[in-house]
């Protein structure tokens, strides 16, 4: 008998064994925007060798990414998303949208602005219920009672690299690269702190029963969601202090992207049991999330949306 909220836990987790870092995470932007070959990736993630050849070699494994020959002599080699790999393209958008609105990344690495063709507007990604077509919101959604069972969940996780260091960003932006969303959904503790504030948890001890997870790592990844403005910490009790830590404007706004994280797990993994479920309130309906054109409402292709290059 598997409990919702190890269950749930479970789903979320389980897209991280295939997108699980920040490395991963850049390699499929860049894929997005239609970036195929090493080189391309090498110097837009800024990835050394090594790690790009084991993560694009992941991403194949998981048949998110496949490999083909484009010169005559067949040794050259370029990399293309497979269908399940294109069906990230929603999280991608909304990863795209929230750099947009909360980082100050270079325009020579992200494109400033997104057209839909199919439409002729300007494409603004906005995740939505794919039952009842309403905007999807925080508070909106019925998640099941919480438990204790997720450490065990936690402790079979299969990362891309277990040895991760957490400010390894792109030299020369450490600070400011740590708001980048690869870096907050690419770490499994970050990732995991966002999903239990999502479900409302906001203190200290409770984190720790939830997640499992050590007071040193657990201290150092609030700092960080405090410093990068995700959460805010109030302390609501003097003696001994206590201190709760509450989502910003700026965390909760990261919401629809990990629903749609959590969608493409549902649609393309096999998940473990299907009783898993958040209700949307506003139909009573099994929470399923869509990425539509916020001026037409239709799901942008990857072929319908073009990047434009200011
Ligand atoms: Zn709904
Ligand atoms: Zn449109």
């Amino acid at each position: 008998m598997i409990d919702s909220g190890f269950v749930i836990n479970n789903a979320m987790t389980q897209g991280l064994d295939v997108i699980g870092d920040r490395w991963a995470l850049l390699i499929l932007r860049d894929a997005f925007l239609g970036r195929s070959r090493f080189e391309e990736f090498r110097q837009h993630t800024g990835a050394s060798r090594a790690t790009l050849t084991r993560r694009l070699e992941s991403l194949i494994a998981a048949d998110v990414l496949y490999k083909r020959s484009y010169s005559s002599s067949g040794k050259r080699f370029e990399y293309k998303l497979t269908e399940k790999g294109m069906g990230l393209f929603s999280s991608s958008l909304l990863s795209w949208q929230w750099e947009r609105d909360w980082t100050d990344v270079s325009p020579d690495v992200l494109p400033p602005a997104l057209f839909h063709t199919s439409c002729g507007h300007s494409l603004t990604p906005c995740a939505v219920c794919r039952h009842c077509n309403q905007a999807l919101e925080i508070d909106d959604i019925e998640w099941p009672a919480l438990n204790t069972g997720l450490d065990k969940q936690l402790s079979d996780i299969q990362l891309f690299n277990k040895r991760r260091v957490r400010s390894s960003a792109v030299s020369g932006q450490q600070d400011r690269s740590l708001t980048y969303v690869s870096d907050l959904v690419g770490d499994r503790w970050t990732l995991l702190l966002l999903i239990t504030a999502f479900l409302g948890i906001s203190r200290y001890d409770t984190f720790i029963k939830q997640l499992g997870i050590s007071t040193n790592i657990l201290s150092d990844r609030l700092n960080l969601l405090v410093e990068v403005d995700i959460f805010e910490r109030n302390n609501y009790q003097e003696n001994p202090p206590r201190s709760e830590y509450k989502l910003t404007t700026k965390g909760k706004s990261l919401y629809p992207l990990v629903m749609a994280m959590r969608q493409w797990v549902i649609d393309w993994l096999p998940t473990p049991d299907p009783s898993e479920k958040l209700i949307h309130k506003n139909c009573g309906k099994a929470l399923a999330v869509d990425v539509v054109c916020d001026s037409c409402g239709q799901k942008p292709w990857v072929k319908d949306v073009n990047f434009v290059v200011q």
